[in-house]
C-alpha cells in the first residue's frame, strides 16, 4: 500500500484541496500556479492534524520525515540552507484550518534564528537592527504559542527598556538595544522555564508544527468554532513558509488588504500597510497603519504590481478578497490571500454586484454570504431625534456598523460577567486580543483605542455582527482603574456610553434605538433567494404585531402561533390561571369565556395581517410553572378575582406543583382531561377566520395543530372533539370554510409511530425543542448549566437546543416523514423548533423533504437565504 502523503509543496495543491490543506495553504498553492510572487513553502495536512490528536498529540515519526524531506526540497527552491551559518533560511510557520478562523490560532515567525544565525542575518543583510528585531520577535512568540510563557512578559521587558530611553516605539530602539533585549528575553526565559532557550532550528520547526496544532484546541478556538458550526473533526493544516522581511528598513513594510471595502462593499481596493514593520504590528493595532495611497507616493512601482495582482485574484476567486503582503526592500510578495471576512451590508452589494457583473450566477451568489450574518442587518438603528440631541464624545473609525449601548466594562470577564448578570454592556479596551473572544461575544459594542479597521477587533465584530469602533484615540482609558478619560470627564465602569459602527461616533448615556429599513441590495437579493429555494419558510407568531414583523421580512405563513403566549400580557394572564386552577368543569368555563373574545380578537388580527397566507394554530400547552401564580402576592390577587380564600388557592396551587412540569400536563394532555378547552380553542380559531374570510373574502383554511401527542388515540380523542364544534360553527353560520387538523411531533413515540399518528393528522410539524429534550432526556430548561462541561470535554460540540443533532434526533424526523408519507402521501411537514432558524438545520430540512421550516421573524431572512444554498447544493426542484 503506498504511503499517504502528510506533507505538500506549495507547487504541489490547488485551490480545490481546501480541506486537505486549509484554506491558507491551498491558496499559497493556487496563488503559485498563477505565478503570483509568493515565499515558497509546504503545507502540514489537516490529515496530519487529526492523526497528532488521534495518536494522543504526538507527530508521527513518517510526518517528521516527510517535514524534513519536504524543507530540503525548499532549501533547494530557496538556495538557502534551513540552520546554515552562510546563507540561513528563516520560516513563518502559520495555522490554516478550512474555513478561516482569523487569529484564533498560533503564528510564528523568524524561525530558524539563533545566537549564530542573527549575526549571519546581520552581516549578510548589512542591518544589524533587523536582524536583532526579528530575532527578539521570535523568541518572544516562540516562547508564548510553543512554551506557554505569556509574551506580556517580554512586552513588559521591552516596555521598561523603552522608558529608561525615553522614547515610546519600538522603532526607536536601536540595534544595540535590541541585542541587550535579546539577551533580557532568554535569561527570562531561563528562569522562567529553568531551560536554555532552544537554538537548534529543526527542533524550533517540530515544536513549533506541534504547537499549531495543539492551538486547535486551545479555548478561544473552541469558543469561535461552536459560534460559527466549525467542527472539531476538521483540523488545521500548518503552512511553513520562507520568511520576507518587511522590518529591514525604510523600504520594507507590511499589510492587509482587502479587494473591496469590506464595511460597506463599495468597489475599490481597500488596503492599510505599516513601513518596517512585521506582519503582527498591523493586525494588533498597536501603531495605526497608513493608507495605501501612501504607496502610491512613495513605491509607484511597487503600488502598481499590488493593485494589479489584487485585481487579479479577486477576478480569479470572484470574489472579495482579504490579503496579506509584505514588501521587502522593495520587492513585493503576497503571503496569503482568502475570501473576505465582510459586514453584511458588504456582503449583499457584493454579491449583488458580482451577479450584475456577470462573474456570478444567481446560484453561485447565494453562497457568498452567510445566512446567519443577515440578521446584524435587522438589528437597530439610533432614534433620529435623540441621537441630535446627542453629544459626540469622541470618534473613532467605524469599523463594523450598528448602534450599541450599554455599561462601561473594561476587561473581557467583566463584560460576559455582567451579560450573564442580565446588563447590556459595551466592551472598551486598549486592543482587543482573541482571548477577549467570550467578552466580545457578550458585548453590545467594542470600543478599542487602537488599531485600524483591519485590526483583530474590527475583524472580528464584523464577523459576528457586533458593532464596534476602532482606533479611537479621543479617549484615554486606565485598563487598572477601570476607567477613561475625554479631556476632564472621567466615565466609570458600570456608566452608559452609545456608539454607533457605522459612523464611529461615540456618545454619553443611552441612546434609544429604532428598528432598520430593509431595502436595495437586501431586496434583489433576497428575492433572487426566493427565487431558488424550494423550501418555504414561516414564522412563529404569537401576535399580529409579530406577524406584520415577520411578513415584511418575508415570512409565507405562520408555522406556530403558540396560544398560551398570548396570555403572557399582565392583564391577561389572570384568565388563564383562572383556568388552570379552576376546580371543576362549571368553574373552568367560566374562566375560558373569559379567554374566548381575547383569543379570537387576536385570530382576527392575525388573520387579517396575513392576508391569504396559511397559518398553524397550536391548541394550548402551557407548562403549568410558566403560568401558575408564584408569589403569595400573585395568589392573593388572583384568589379576589376568583371568590375564594387565599388559603384554598393557595392549597390548590401547591396540589398542581409537578416534579417535571416540562413532562407534565401540558399540551393535548389538558384537552384531554378538560375537553371545553379545546372547545373553546376550536370556537375561537373558527369563527375568527370565518370573521375575516367574510369580511375581506381571504381564501383562510386554519390549520389547528395538537401539540404533545404520542398517541394516536390521544389526537383522536381531541380532534373529534376540534371537529364537532368546528362543523357545528361552520354550519350555524352557513360558511364553507375549510379547516385542517393536525399534530405536533415532538415526543419520541409519535415519531415512532407516525403511521398511526398520519391517519389522523392532514399534517405533521416537528417540535424540535421538546424533540429534542425527549431524545436526549435533558430538560430544555436545565441542561445549559451542565452542557458547557460537556463542550469542555468534548462529549458534545455543539448546543443540540440551538443546532439540529441530525445524528438521533434527525433519524427520528427522516422515520417519521418516511412513515407519514406511507399513511398519507400529501400530508404537509413542516419543522417548528427553534432549530427552524438555524442554517444547517435548515438545509437538513431541505434534504429530508419538508415542506417548510418556521422560525422567529427576525430569522425569517436567514432561513430564506438557508433554504436557497440548500437548493444550491442539493437540488429538488425539477
Ligand atoms: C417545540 O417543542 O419544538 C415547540 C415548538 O413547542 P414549544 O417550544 O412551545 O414547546
Ligand atoms: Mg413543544
Amino acid at each position: 500500500m503506498e504511503n499517504k502523503k502528510y506533507v505538500y509543496l506549495f507547487s504541489e495543491g490547488n485551490a480545490s484541496m481546501k480541506n486537505l490543506l486549509g484554506g491558507k495553504g491551498a491558496n499559497l498553492a493556487e496563488m503559485t500556479t498563477l505565478g503570483i510572487p509568493v515565499p515558497q513553502g509546504f503545507t502540514v495536512t489537516t490529515e496530519a492534524c487529526n492523526k497528532y490528536y488521534e495518536d494522543g498529540q504526538l507527530i508521527a515519526s513518517e510526518i517528521v520525515s516527510e517535514i524534513h524531506s519536504k524543507m530540503a526540497d525548499l532549501e533547494k527552491i530557496t538556495g538557502k540552507k534551513f540552520g546554515s551559518l552562510e546563507n540561513p533560511l528563516l520560516v513563518s510557520v502559520r495555522s490554516g484550518a478550512r474555513a478561516s478562523m482569523p487569529g484564533m490560532m498560533d503564528t510564528i515567525l523568524n524561525l530558524g534564528l539563533n545566537d549564530e544565525t542573527v549575526e549571519v542575518m546581520a552581516k549578510l543583510t548589512n542591518n544589524p537592527r533587523f536582524a536583532y528585531d526579528s530575532y527578539r520577535r521570535f523568541i518572544q512568540m516562540f516562547a508564548d504559542v510553543v512554551m506557554g510563557v505569556e509574551k506580556r512578559n517580554f512586552e513588559n521587558i521591552m516596555d521598561n527598556m523603552k522608558e529608561a530611553k525615553g522614547v515610546k516605539f519600538d522603532t526607536e530602539l536601536d540595534a544595540n538595544d535590541l541585542k541587550k533585549l535579546v539577551v533580557q528575553f532568554k535569561e527570562f526565559y531561563k528562569e522562567d522555564k529553568g531551560a536554555e532557550f532552544p537554538s537548534d532550528p529543526t527542533s524550533q520547526l517540530i515544536e513549533s508544527i506541534t504547537a499549531v496544532f495543539r492551538s486547535w484546541d486551545n479555548p478561544r478556538a473552541n469558543v469561535y468554532r461552536r459560534l460559527n458550526d466549525i467542527p472539531g473533526s476538521w483540523g488545521t493544516a500548518v503552512s511553513v513558509q520562507e520568511m520576507v522581511f518587511g522590518n529591514k528598513g525604510d523600504t520594507s513594510g507590511t499589510g492587509v488588504a482587502f479587494s473591496r471595502n469590506p464595511s460597506t462593499g463599495e468597489k475599490g481596493i481597500y488596503a492599510e500597510y505599516l513601513m518596517n514593520a512585521q506582519g503582527e504590528d498591523v493586525v494588533a493595532g498597536i501603531r495605526t497603519p497608513q493608507d495605501i495611497s501612501q504607496l502610491h507616493k512613495d513605491m509607484p512601482k511597487v503600488y502598481s504590481e499590488f493593485m494589479a495582482i489584487v485585481n487579479t485574484l479577486e477576478t480569479h476567486y470572484k470574489d472579495m478578497q482579504d490579503m496579506e503582503f509584505t514588501i521587502e526592500d522593495g520587492k513585493l510578495y503576497f503571503l496569503q490571500t482568502r475570501n473576505g471576512k465582510r459586514t453584511a451590508q458588504a456582503a449583499l452589494k457584493i454579491a449583488v454586484e458580482l451577479v450584475e457583473d456577470g462573474m456570478l450566477t444567481k446560484e453561485q451568489a447565494m453562497m457568498k454570504v452567510d445566512p446567519k450574518q443577515l440578521d446584524t442587518l435587522l438589528h437597530p438603528n439610533f432614534d433620529i431625534e435623540e441621537l441630535k440631541n446627542s453629544k459626540v464624545i469622541a470618534k473613532g473609525l467605524p469599523a463594523s456598523p450598528g448602534a450599541a449601548c450599554g455599561k462601561v466594562c473594561f476587561t473581557a470577564e467583566d463584560a460576559k460577567a455582567r451579560h450573564e448578570a442580565g446588563e447590556k454592556v459595551v466592551l472598551v479596551r486598549l486592543e482587543t486580543s482573541p482571548e477577549d473572544i467570550e467578552g466580545m461575544i457578550a458585548s453590545e459594542g467594542i470600543l478599542t483605542v487602537r488599531g485600524g479597521m483591519t485590526s483583530h477587533a474590527a475583524v472580528v465584530a464584523r464577523g459576528m455582527g457586533t458593532c464596534c469602533v476602532a482606533g479611537c484615540g479621543d479617549i484615554k482609558v486606565n485598563e487598572k482603574e477601570k476607567n477613561f478619560k475625554i479631556g476632564e470627564i472621567t466615565y466609570n465602569e458600570g456608566d452608559f456610553i452609545s456608539m454607533d459602527g457605522s459612523t464611529g461616533n461615540v456618545y454619553a448615556g443611552l441612546i434609544k434605538t429604532v428598528e432598520p429599513e430593509i431595502s436595495g441590495y437586501f431586496e434583489t437579493f433576497m428575492g433572487w433567494a426566493d427565487e431558488i429555494r424550494s423550501l418555504k419558510v414561516r414564522t412563529n407568531a404569537d401576535t399580529p404585531k409579530d406577524t406584520a414583523q415577520a411578513v415584511k421580512y418575508g415570512a409565507e405563513g405562520i408555522g406556530l402561533c403558540r396560544t398560551e403566549h398570548m396570555f403572557f400580557d399582565a392583564d391577561r394572564i389572570m384568565g388563564i390561571r383562572e383556568m388552570i386552577v379552576a376546580k371543576d368543569e362549571a368553574k373552568r368555563r367560566v374562566a375560558l369565556e373569559k379567554l374566548l373574545p381575547m383569543q379570537r380578537e387576536d385570530f382576527i388580527g392575525i388573520y387579517e395581517e396575513l392576508a391569504q397566507r396559511p397559518a398553524t394554530i397550536r391548541f394550548l400547552d402551557p407548562p403549568l410553572h410558566e403560568f401558575l401564580p408564584h408569589d403569595d402576592q400573585d395568589i392573593k390577587e388572583l384568589a379576589i378575582d376568583m371568590g375564594i380564600t387565599f388559603e384554598e388557592l393557595k392549597a390548590t396551587v401547591e396540589s398542581l406543583h409537578e416534579f417535571n412540569p416540562m413532562m407534565g400536563h401540558r399540551g393535548c394532555r389538558l384537552a384531554v382531561s378538560y375537553p371545553e378547552i379545546a372547545e373553546m380553542q376550536t370556537r375561537a380559531v373558527i369563527e375568527a377566520a370565518i370573521d375575516v374570510k367574510t369580511r375581506k373574502g381571504y381564501n383562510i383554511v386554519p390549520e389547528i395543530m395538537i401539540p404533545l401527542i404520542g398517541e394516536v388515540k390521544e389526537l383522536k380523542y381531541v380532534k373529534d372533539i376540534v371537529v364537532r364544534i368546528a362543523d357545528q360553527i361552520i354550519a350555524e353560520k352557513g360558511s364553507d370554510l375549510k379547516y385542517m387538523v393536525g399534530t405536533m411531533i415532538e415526543i419520541p413515540r409519535a415519531a415512532l409511530t407516525a403511521d398511526e399518528v398520519a391517519k389522523e393528522a392532514e399534517f405533521f410539524s416537528f417540535g424540535t425543542n421538546d424533540l429534542t429534550q425527549m431524545t436526549f432526556g435533558f430538560s430544555r430548561d436545565d441542561a445549559a448549566t451542565f452542557l458547557k462541561d460537556y463542550y469542555e470535554k468534548k462529549v458534545y460540540e455543539f448546543d443540540p437546543f440551538q443546532k439540529l443533532d441530525q445524528v438521533g434526533v434527525g433519524k427520528l424526523i427522516k422515520m417519521a416523514v418516511e412513515l407519514g408519507r406511507k399513511t398519507r402521501p400529501n400530508i404537509k411537514l413542516g419543522i417548528c423548533g427553534e432549530h427552524g432558524g438555524d442554517p444547517s438545520s435548515v438545509e437538513f430540512c431541505h434534504n429530508v423533504g419538508l415542506d417548510y421550516v418556521s422560525c422567529s421573524p427576525f430569522r425569517v431572512p436567514v432561513a430564506r437565504l438557508a433554504a436557497a444554498q440548500a437548493e444550491v447544493n442539493n437540488p429538488r426542484k425539477k
